[in-house]
């Protein structure tokens, strides 16, 4: 039972997101940098943000070329040009929100490992370099064989780098995005994990268990968890994914950020760690799930590749796993879109949300204030 005032001080508001990863927290900026007399709440299922957002590696990246050259499979040269645009675009705009040192972004060059002598990768490196030349205005991607030796990995035939590819803290951008939402008056609610939107003439509720919130307006930024509250038929799939962190028993030999097969794979240092993570494409349907968990046939392809790979002759230890649920589509393109007049959604964030979710967030802003 709530009071007169609970409704209308906690309970009602103009808009109301739910989820409180990268994509909702910076839909809610926008809309209070743009209009900040609108009175808007975020509603976020666990105490903390549970998807993605929180459980990432922390790479600030654009794409590798293996992966940009599957990117051109499936949407062509200039929907891939256009999609590293916007990953690009988005860095570019959670810095500036939030600035560089309250997210610890740091360029240290990224990199992708080919194990291949002969790989059609390397010989479409300035086809990429061509395509992405006019926006980047130089060649991103260039050989770095002389590295490998440095950085002791083993198998490796080809390092190619991109000295514009940095990593940052996670944890930092999403409590640092949370803290500017909050300075900018947003509502952010934990705990309540909205069950159901009912949409009436005059508003739109969202049902949580024990209350309900109400708005004019309401946006779903849900990303894998999507389809259970937007009955349309979205084309939007569950791709867990898993991290280890490693303590390496000497000094690492490399820093910067790595990336093989595609991206399906990755790997980077975090002062004096190594953060590890990917495989998904070893169990594909069984990790087509929203349940959290670590995978052990996964789990033991990633100790093999960093006996084989990463760190050969090497010990370490794992100090920590953890899984995030990411969300995937047959196009790469996230779904922004309106559900109905009062219901809109932005989602489906793929594998390279960290760099998009802003540029989303704004989208779905947009969609709101223009309805
Ligand atoms: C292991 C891993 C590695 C990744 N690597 C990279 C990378 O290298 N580069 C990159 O750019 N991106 C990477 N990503 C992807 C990136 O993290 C995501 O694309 C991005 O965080 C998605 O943000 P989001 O806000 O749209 O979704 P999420 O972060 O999933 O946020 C959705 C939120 O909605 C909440 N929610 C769900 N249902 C409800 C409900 N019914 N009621 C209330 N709240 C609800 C969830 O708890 C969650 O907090 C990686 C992700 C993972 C898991």
């Amino acid at each position: 039972m709530f009071s007169l005032w609970e409704k209308q001080s906690f309970l009602t508001s103009d808009v109301l997101i739910i989820g409180a990863g990268i994509t909702g927290l910076s839909a809610a900026a926008t809309l209070k940098e743009q209009s900040p007399d609108l009175q808007v709440t975020v509603l976020e299922r666990g105490v903390l943000p549970s998807g993605a957002s929180t459980k990432n590696a922390g790479f600030a990246c654009f794409g590798s070329v293996s992966e940009l050259l599957s990117d051109i499979s499936t949407i062509g040269e200039d929907g891939m040009v256009g999609l590293v645009e916007k990953r690009w675009d988005g860095l570019q705009k959670t810095c500036q929100r939030l600035g560089r040192s309250m997210i610890d972004i740091q360029v240290k060059s990224g990199y992708e490992l080919i194990f291949e002598e002969k790989s059609s990768v390397i010989e479409n490196i300035e086809r990429v370099n061509a395509l992405l030349n006019p926006f980047f205005q130089q060649n991103v991607f260039s050989l770095s064989n002389d590295k490998i030796p440095q950085f002791g990995f083993g198998q490796t035939h080809h390092l190619i780098e991109n000295p514009l590819e940095g990593q940052l803290d996670t944890g930092k951008l999403i409590s640092s995005l949370w803290k500017y939402c909050a300075e900018l008056g947003v509502q952010v609610y934990t705990g309540c994990a909205v069950e159901n939107i009912i949409e009436e003439e005059s508003k739109v509720i969202a049902q949580c268990k024990e209350l309900s919130f109400e708005a004019k307006k309401l946006a779903v930024c849900t990303n894998a968890f999507t389809r259970k509250l937007i009955k349309e038929d979205l084309d939007i799939s569950p791709g867990r994914g898993i991290v280890m962190s490693v303590i390496p028993e000497k000094d690492l030999k490399f820093e910067g950020t790595f990336h093989y097969e595609e991206g399906y794979y990755y790997f980077r240092d975090y002062y004096g760690k190594l953060l590890f993570g990917g495989g998904r494409n070893l169990a594909m349907e069984d990790e087509t799930t929203t349940e959290f968990g670590v995978n052990q046939q996964i789990k033991e392809k990633l100790l093999e590749d960093l006996n084989t790979i990463i760190l050969p002759d090497q010990k370490y230890e794992v100090e920590m796993e953890w899984s995030g649920i990411m969300a995937f589509g047959t196009s790469k393109q996230p779904i922004v879109k309106r559900i109905s007049d009062r219901v809109v959604a932005g989602v489906r964030l793929g594998g390279m949300g960290v760099a998009i979710g802003s540029l989303v967030g704004e989208e779905v802003a947009e969609l709101i204030l223009n309805s």
